[in-house]
C-alpha cells in the first residue's frame, strides 16, 4: 500500500473549498456525475476507434444512497483508472485543477456576480464529504485501485478485487451535510442539473405495471415488475437537427422543460451553430402578459448538456431574457464575473447571434404567414417593442415586421401606416399626426370623434409605449404622435379651412370671464376653440407631453423626476361654436348659469373617468333634481 502526501505546501485547501463555497454545495453531484459522463463517453470514443476492446453496452450512471454508512455512491461503467493514473488525474491534475479554481475564485468571491462554478471538478467532493474514497477498475487490463482521503492532505492507494471496469466514488457524508443523504434531496439535485446529460442516470427503482395474461381474472391484479428508475433524457431536442424535429417534438420538448406550464408556446427558433464559437439551443416565444418582470429566468444555460444556470443576463441580449428555453454553448467562461463576461468577445459575439436569428425568425414569420403573425402580436410585441428600444440593430430589422394595430384591429407596419395617412393627417408643420389611443373603453368618445372625421386611430397599449414612441419621432422624420385625448382633434391635424368663431372677441372675453368664477383653475386651463357645432361643448385633454413624461417615468428610465411630482393638470377645451355655449353665454341669471357650467364640466369629466368620490354622488344628485 501507497501513501502519500498531497501537497504540503497548500495544506489548507479542504477548509478553503469548504469556506469558500459554502452556498454551492450542492454543486459536487454535478461535477461527479460530469466525471462519470466524461468517463462513459471517452470509453465509447476509445472503442469507436478500436483502441479499447471491449463491448461498450448500454452503460448507466448509478447513484445510491447508503443512509445507515451515511455513504453517497457514484458509480460508472466507463473508462476507470490504473493505479498510477489515479496517482497522475487525482493527485496531481484534479489538485492542480482545484489550487487554480480557488486562486481564481478568492478575487472573484468579491464580485457577487459570479456564475456557476466550474473548474472545481473532482475536490468539490470534500464540501460535503469527510472522506472520500475512489474504486476504480481501467478497461485496460490491471488491477483496480482503491483511494482514500479524509480531508487532510495524505491519502492512502492500494489495490483493490473490483473487477467490472468503471468507477465508483463513495462520499462519507459529513455531519453538516446530511441533507445529501435525503432521496428527496438528490432527486432534487438530478433534475435541476442533469436531466439532460447525454448518459442515462439511474436513481433507485420504480415499480411498472404489465399488461395483464390473457387468462387473468378480472379481480386479479395486474403484475408489475422493478425497473431502474431513469431520471434523464440523454437526447434532449436541442441536440438534434432542426430538419429531424417537427412542431410537435418542440412542443413536447417545452412540457419536458417546464412541466408546470401549461400553456402551449407560440413558437420556437432553434439556434445551432458551430462557427465563430459553439453553440445549439431552443428559444421559445410564450405567450407575454403585461408585467415584463414576471417572465424572467426562465432561459437555462447548459454547458454539454449539463445545467449550469437560469440566470442567462450578459449572454442572453436584456430583452430576449423573457424567452423560454435552453441554450448549450462550451464557449462561454463560467467561473469569472459578470462584468468580465461582458466583455468576452465571445459572449458578444453570441449575443449579437441570438439577436440576429430572433429578428430573422420573426421576418420570415412575418413574410410568410402575415395572418399568423398579426394574431400573435399581441403576445409578442412587448418583446419585439422592448428590443427595438434597447438594441438598435434589433430596431432596424423589427422596423419593417414591427406591427401597429388599430382600435378596429387592421394591423399596419410603420411604411403601410404612413402610406395610409399622408394626404389626411398633417399638422400646421406638414408633420404626419399618428393618432392612438391607449384604452379603448375609456378613450371611447375621443376615438369615435376621430374616426367620424375620416382619421386612422392606433391601439397602443403595451407598458413601455411611451418609450417607442419617443424612440420612433426621434429616429424618424417628419412624424409626431398624439394620443386622442391630448388635444382637440381640430388643434392637432390641420384642416383644410378655419372654422370661424359665432362669438366675438368682446362676447369671448365675457365668456371665458365667467367660465373662470365657476371652473377650478388650478385644476383646468380654459380654452376657448371655434370648433364644429357638433364637437362636444367641453372637452378635457391633457398635454401629450406631460402625460408621456409621467408614463415614462412609471416604466423606468426617460423624463425627469419632477414630472411625477406635479399635479395633474388638465386643458378645458370650450366649443365657442356649439348651440350649448350660446346659451350659456346668454344666461341671465347667475345661479342658472353657474348650473350649466357646472353640469358640463362634470359631463366632460365623466368622459374621461375623472369624476369619483363625492363629486360623482353630487353629480347624480343633481342631475335626478334636474329631470324630476
Ligand atoms: P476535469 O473533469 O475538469 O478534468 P476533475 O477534477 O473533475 O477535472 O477530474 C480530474 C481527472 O480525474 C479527470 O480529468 C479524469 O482524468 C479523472 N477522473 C475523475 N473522475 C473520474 C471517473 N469517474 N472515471 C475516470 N476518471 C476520472
Ligand atoms: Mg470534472
Amino acid at each position: 500500500m501507497a501513501t502519500g502526501n498531497i501537497n504540503v505546501s497548500v495544506e489548507n485547501i479542504f477548509p478553503l473549498i469548504k469556506k469558500f463555497l459554502y452556498s454551492d454545495h450542492e454543486i459536487f453531484l454535478r461535477e461527479l456525475i460530469s466525471n462519470a459522463t466524461d468517463a462513459t463517453l471517452k470509453l465509447k470514443h476509445l472503442a469507436n476507434i478500436g483502441e479499447a476492446k471491449i463491448e461498450y453496452g448500454n452503460p448507466v450512471i448509478e447513484v445510491k444512497i447508503d443512509k445507515d454508512k451515511k455513504q453517497l455512491h457514484i458509480i460508472d461503467q466507463g473508462l476507470g483508472m490504473t493505479t498510477e493514473e489515479v496517482e497522475k488525474y487525482i493527485n496531481e491534475v484534479a489538485f492542480s485543477g482545484a489550487e487554480e479554481f480557488l486562486e481564481k475564485y478568492k478575487d472573484s468571491a468579491k464580485d457577487s456576480g459570479i456564475i456557476g462554478h466550474f473548474g472545481l471538478g473532482f475536490y468539490s467532493a470534500f464540501m460535503v464529504a469527510s472522506k472520500v474514497e475512489i474504486i476504480t477498475k481501467s478497461y485496460k487490463d490491471e488491477p483496480a485501485a482503491h483511494w482514500i482521503c479524509d480531508g487532510s492532505p495524505t491519502y492512502s492507494l492500494e489495490a483493490h478485487d473490483k473487477t467490472e471496469r468503471g468507477t465508483e466514488i463513495i462520499l462519507h457524508i459529513g455531519e453538516d451535510d446530511t441533507e445529501f443523504l435525503e432521496e428527496a434531496r438528490i432527486s432534487e439535485l438530478l433534475v435541476k442539473y442533469n436531466k439532460f446529460m447525454p448518459v442515462s442516470i439511474k436513481f433507485g427503482t420504480k415499480t411498472e405495471t404489465l399488461p395483464k395474461p390473457e387468462d387473468a381474472k378480472e379481480e386479479d391484479p395486474a403484475p408489475t415488475q422493478e425497473v431502474d428508475n431513469i431520471i434523464n433524457n440523454p437526447n434532449p431536442a436541442w441536440t438534434k437537427q432542426p430538419s429531424d424535429l417537427k412542431d410537435e417534438d418542440y412542443k413536447s420538448f417545452y412540457r419536458e422543460l417546464y412541466p408546470m406550464q401549461f400553456e402551449e408556446p407560440l413558437f420556437n427558433i432553434h439556434l445551432n451553430v458551430d462557427y465563430p464559437f459553439n453553440l445549439t439551443g431552443i428559444l421559445y416565444f410564450p405567450k407575454l402578459g403585461q408585467d415584463m418582470n414576471m417572465q424572467k429566468d426562465k432561459i437555462q444555460l447548459y454547458q454539454n448538456q449539463v445545467f449550469v444556470t437560469d440566470n442567462v443576463e450578459g449572454i442572453v441580449p436584456e430583452f430576449l431574457t423573457m424567452l423560454r428555453g435552453v441554450i448549450d454553448s462550451p464557449d462561454i467562461p463560467l467561473n469569472v464575473s459578470r462584468s468580465y463576461l461582458q466583455a468576452d468577445g465571445n459572449v458578444k459575439k453570441i449575443s449579437s447571434y441570438i439577436t440576429k436569428k430572433v429578428a430573422d425568425k420573426l421576418n420570415s414569420m412575418f413574410k410568410n404567414s402575415r395572418e399568423d403573425f398579426e394574431q400573435k402580436w399581441n403576445d409578442i410585441k412587448i418583446v419585439i417593442e422592448y428590443g427595438m428600444l434597447s438594441e438598435d440593430k434589433f430596431f432596424e430589422k423589427a422596423d419593417k415586421f414591427a406591427l401597429y394595430p388599430t382600435v378596429d384591429g387592421s394591423y399596419f407596419t410603420f411604411e403601410e401606416l404612413q402610406e395610409k395617412i399622408k394626404d389626411t393627417q398633417t399638422d400646421k408643420d406638414d408633420k404626419l399626426v399618428i393618432l392612438y389611443a391607449s384604452d379603448k373603453d375609456e378613450q371611447h368618445s375621443y376615438i369615435s370623434a376621430a374616426k367620424e372625421k375620416g382619421y386612422e386611430v392606433l391601439l397602443l397599449d403595451s407598458p413601455i409605449v411611451s418609450h417607442l414612441i419617443q424612440k420612433l419621432e426621434t429616429s424618424k422624420e417628419k412624424i409626431s404622435f398624439a394620443r386622442v385625448d391630448g388635444d382637440h382633434i381640430d388643434n392637432l391635424i390641420k384642416k383644410d379651412e378655419e372654422t370661424v368663431s359665432k362669438l366675438s372677441d368682446e362676447e369671448k372675453e365675457t365668456l371665458k370671464a365667467d367660465l373662470e368664477k365657476i371652473i377650478p383653475t388650478d385644476k383646468y386651463t380654459v380654452q376657448l376653440e371655434a370648433m364644429d357645432s357638433d364637437a362636444s361643448p367641453f372637452m378635457i385633454t391633457q398635454p401629450e407631453f406631460m402625460r408621456r413624461m409621467k408614463e415614462m417615468q412609471q416604466t423606468g428610465g426617460g423624463g425627469m423626476n419632477m414630472f411625477g411630482n406635479m399635479p395633474e393638470m388638465h386643458n378645458l377645451i370650450v366649443n365657442t361654436n356649439h348651440e350649448l355655449i350660446g346659451q350659456i353665454k346668454d344666461t341671465k341669471t347667475d345661479k342658472k348659469k353657474e348650473r350649466l357650467i357646472k353640469q358640463s364640466l362634470d359631463l366632460a369629466r365623466l368622459s374621461q373617468n375623472l369624476l369619483k368620490g363625492e363629486e360623482l354622488t353630487n353629480f347624480i344628485k343633481r342631475s335626478y333634481d334636474m329631470i324630476k
